[in-house]
């Protein structure tokens, strides 16, 4: 177990006096492991991908959004672990705190790990720390194989979130286009923004 230990960054960030996000009590949503995708309209529009990988929800912040194109490469830049119970939130963040703005959760379902080094698995916390890991996504928009791989190391880490060619695979969709509202409350980011019910 990686542990509690990684949320630090999470909880120093932020003031739960102020948001509605969890301070990292809050349960898991989905059987394990998840992933979750949320739709993030802080100062700039991103996609914040989170994997579940012992305990915590690993992340990266993809301004363009995941893609169904193998051929489309969609830079991802990591973030700080955040807290199993963020997979639900929704909502706005108060203007003046960390991530101000507003959150819908764009897709969200189970993966499983299918990264494999000479037909052995490795598992995803190591994965990642060599760089490289293969996922298979059980969503609602997005399904099938994707890989994230670590191009750039140090300060300005940074990773590629790429379809795999795999029978999921589908060029003709533009889910991030064609598919804006959330998969939990069906609503818009002007939806949410505007505190309509779900
Ligand atoms: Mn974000």
């Amino acid at each position: 177990m990686t542990g509690p230990d990684t949320l630090d960054e999470y909880r120093g960030k932020r003031d739960f006096s102020r948001t509605l996000e969890p301070p990292g009590d809050a349960e898991a949503v989905l059987p394990s492991p998840i992933f979750v995708i949320q739709k993030h309209d802080a100062s700039t529009l991103h996609y914040d991908f989170r994997l579940e990988v012992d305990g915590v929800l690993k992340s990266w912040a993809v301004p363009k959004g995941p893609s169904t194109n193998p051929k489309e490469k969609r830079l991802a830049i990591p973030t700080e672990d955040h807290p199993l119970g963020y997979a639900g939130f929704e909502g706005v963040i108060p203007e003046g705190s960390y991530g101000a703005g507003t959150v819908l959760v764009w897709d969200q379902g189970t993966y499983r790990n299918l990264t494999q080094k000479s037909g052995r698995e490795i598992p995803v916390a190591e994965a990642l720390r060599q760089g490289h890991v293969s996922v298979w996504l059980e969503g609602k928009k997005l399904r099938g194989g994707f890989s994230l791989t670590r191009f750039r190391t140090g300060k300005g880490e940074a990773w590629l979130l790429v379809k795999k060619d795999d029978a999921e695979a589908d060029p003709s969709r533009d889910p991030v286009a064609a598919e804006p509202q959330s998969v939990l409350s069906g609503r818009t980011l002007e939806e949410v923004a505007a505190g309509k019910d779900e």
